[in-house]
């Protein structure tokens, strides 16, 4: 009976949790956190290859499942509680202090997908890498440049913060029950500070985000609001050399870095 309320597909095939595990590059030393560890399958594989796993799930009625399939690993604890809610910055100083490095590694429940990862990635949680699986869509857009059409705010946003790759893409057969969607496995290797210094990076995501309000409209046009009126946009566009009728799934990372330094000295 598995719960389609918490994305439960709980993966069966060995040769894919390996990958998984290698793709996270988890040293000896290091601390792992887990996101929705089900059945206990990944779990199992991560806890071999860290010092320490510490796995956050939701669904209290796995509880004697885990503590059966976990028996014989004295490095795994498991908190039964929504990662989104639960307060894992304490949980990492408690548990992590004596580890080089911590990992979040996880099959993530798909429904909460960007939420999880906007937590990951603003909680401050010194993390030295992500690597999860997600619904394959969802992974492309990820690593996507300019000029793709899955480019948008959400892979600027990612990519400001870490170096980001698919480490393996995996058929929908590997999961029971199969979902109705491939997946693939995105590796976040976090960068020591952002890209590019833009200040508030909150600030930054909405100037991105406003950019990318109409995907058919240009720049200028998504722009004005904010800008205060298109000939603002065409200023500063002008200032940055670029093509005013340009889109935003044309613009370089760098290039919306530039022009929010110059939309802030308007
Ligand atoms: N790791 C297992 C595997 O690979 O077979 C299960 C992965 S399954 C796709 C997602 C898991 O996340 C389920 O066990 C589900 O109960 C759990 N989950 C869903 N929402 C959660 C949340 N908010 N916090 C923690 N775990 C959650």
């Amino acid at each position: 009976n598995f719960k389609k309320k918490f994305g439960q597909n709980f993966l069966i095939d060995n040769n894919v949790l390996n990958k998984i595990v290698v793709s996270a590059e988890i040293g000896p030393n290091d601390g792992v956190i887990e996101i929705g560890p089900g059945i206990g399958a990944l779990t199992q594989h991560l806890a071999t290859a860290a010092k320490k796993v510490v796995a956050f799930e939701v669904d209290k009625t796995l509880v004697p499942l885990l503590d059966e399939t976990l028996a014989d690993f004295r490095n795994v604890s498991v908190v039964f509680e929504d990662i989104l809610t639960a307060d894992v910055k304490q949980v990492i100083d408690s548990e992590f202090a004596d580890c080089d490095r911590i990992h979040v590694v996880a099959n993530l429940p798909y429904y909460i997908t960007t939420p999880i990862l906007n937590f990951l990635l603003t909680a401050d949680l010194g993390l030295t890498s992500i690597v999860v699986m997600m619904q394959k869509e969802v992974a492309l857009r990820l690593q996507s440049s300019e000029g793709s059409k899955e480019y948008g705010s959400l892979a600027i946003f990612v990519q400001m913060l870490a170096d980001v790759d698919i480490a393996l893409t995996v058929p929908r057969t590997v999961f029971m029950p199969q979902p109705n969607v491939d997946s693939a496995v995105l590796r976040l290797r976090l960068l020591e500070k952002p890209r590019y210094d833009v200040g508030e990076m909150k600030v930054f995501e909405q100037f991105v985000q406003a950019a990318f309000k109409q995907r058919r409209k240009t720049l200028a046009n998504n722009w004005s609001e904010l800008f205060g009126g298109k000939e603002q946009v065409y200023e500063v566009l002008t200032k940055a050399e670029i093509n005013p009728n340009i889109r935003a799934e044309n613009l370089s990372i760098a290039q919306f870095v530039n022009l929010f330094s110059l939309f802030n000295r308007l």
